[in-house]
């Protein structure tokens, strides 16, 4: 079985991965490098050479294992291309609003190469794409699998506990079992429930590693950290003030307003204004639509109906004053400039009334890792365009990630104890973490870290 590490660097990228296994060629995941631009944000897809792909197998619509899929699907027109049907919903969404982004980066930026693919493009990807239920083992062919089918390949979802529709990919091809993470949350969250991966039985496992940089607080639980987001809203309202969250469209919003939700019920808050951006009433319709199909927790909540949230585009963005009393949580999660969570902060920054608060994963080097690590007083500028500004307004961090904590990875890991483990998703700190522990703690498997662009025998 051969694997090559289509990434440019051992980091969160583009995240891609080929497999070749049982006479068939398949890609797993083709993201979009969420901070790199033009030909850097692909995967490295030349080290494919002239490879013909059966297929390519999406483990989620966040666009760092979706965003490049129609390029790739451009230059491999034969490949049939799988993912689950929530994710093939939000991925196309998610696709035509990148197309728009980009659009706007070439006129703003000068970018000739963008847009990577059109709308047009994007339709006609999505109309190519089959969408295979949660646990039912299919074929490369596109056919559900038989049971005991012999010397084939075959593949199977597995709930991820990511966000909707994320599942971990479980491919059984040589006798063997190999098993992709994706992103991966072994916790539940507040409407996403946690994974469901197998726990034996695997004989390669590639594993995510985005927090293995990140310890969990002595004594955490997500039950206490939505008590301290309550009981710091209360008080940032009654400072006089309005919270901007930065979030992202999938995933983050909806479980913002699913907590927002359920500090109603149990009377912690009384009811205010919500504001979430356009692409994020998109993303919650899906959620809705999904609700009582997926495997998740508050299935009867319809997070639109019940919660009401106001909307803002990239154009009222310009005309909403930051008002009190209310709670804006607008993408991007990153604070991307141009961005609706970017353009808002620099309207509340300066006041000491306003507070921000950031309630998951920020890049260091992203305008939210930059206000996050900023001092009272220092002038942060989280747009090239627009001038500094001194920070003044209230900074508050919460744990809400999507993603598994590194205790439960390495609990996960040591429980399964695979043969070889292949750590991906992470930056190069957190990738080390891993391995160090997995190392110590599992002397009988190999652990490695694939080097970008080498092809490998697992
Ligand atoms: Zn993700
Ligand atoms: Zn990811």
């Amino acid at each position: 079985m051969k694997f090559i590490n289509l990434t440019r660097r051992t980091e969160i990228g583009a995240n891609t991965y080929y497999l070749e296994a049982a006479g068939q060629r398949f890609v797993l995941d083709c993201g979009m490098h969420p901070k790199e631009e033009g030909e850097e944000s692909l995967p490295n897809l030349q080290v494919l050479g002239d490879r013909k792909l059966n297929a390519i197998v999406v483990s989620h619509a966040h666009l760092d294992h979706i965003g490049t899929l129609p390029v790739l699907m451009r230059r491999q027109p034969n490949a049939r291309i799988f993912m689950t049907e929530a994710t093939a919903e939000i991925g196309s969404a998610l696709l035509h609003n990148s197309v728009n982004v980009m659009t706007r980066q070439r006129e703003e930026l000068g970018m000739v190469m963008y847009p990577l693919f059109t709308h047009r493009e994007a339709d006609r990807a999505s109309d190519r794409w089959q969408s295979c239920p949660f646990r039912q083992p299919f074929t490369l062919a596109g056919e559900r699998a038989q049971p005991q089918e012999e010397g084939g390949l075959t593949v199977e979802f597995v709930e991820a506990g990511h966000v909707l529709g994320a599942a971990g990919v479980l491919i059984r091809a040589e006798g063997r079992t190999i098993f992709y993470s994706g992103d991966v949350n072994f916790d539940d969250q507040t409407v996403t429930q946690a994974a469901a991966f197998p726990e034996s039985g695997v004989d390669v496992l590639i594993m995510e590693t985005t927090r293995g940089d990140s310890p969990l607080p002595e004594g955490f639980t997500r039950a206490a950290e939505e008590r301290r987001l309550a009981e710091a809203i209360e008080r940032a309202f009654s400072r006089g003030g309005c919270i901007l969250m930065p979030v992202f469209a999938l995933g983050k919003t909806q479980e913002v307003l699913g907590m927002i939700y359920k500090f109603r019920r149990e009377k912690l808050l009384g009811e205010f204004p919500i504001y979430i951006g356009g692409l994020s009433v998109k993303m919650t319709e899906i959620y809705d639509r999904w609700a009582m199909t997926t495997r998740r927790l508050l299935p009867r909540l319809q997070l639109l109906e019940e919660l009401a949230p106001f909307v803002l585009n990239g154009q009222t963005i310009h005309d909403s004053p930051a008002r009190a009393g209310r709670i804006y949580a607008l993408s991007s999660g990153m604070m991307t400039p141009k961005t609706l969570s970017n353009i808002f902060t620099r309207r509340v920054l300066e006041s000491p009334e306003h507070s921000i608060f950031f309630v998951g994963f920020a890049d260091p080097e992203s305008p939210a890792g930059i206000l996050k690590a900023a001092k009272p007083g220092d002038l942060v500028s989280l747009d090239l365009d627009e001038p500094a500004q001194p920070l003044r307004c209230q900074i508050e961090q919460f744990q809400f990630s999507a993603h598994a904590s590194r205790e439960s990875i390495i609990r996960y890991v040591k429980k399964l104890a695979p043969k070889k483990i292949v750590l991906v998703h992470g930056d190069l700190p957190a990738v080390h973490w891993v391995r160090t522990q997995l190392v110590a703690e599992l002397p009988g498997s190999e652990v490695i870290v694939p080097a970008p662009g080498v092809e490998m025998e697992l």
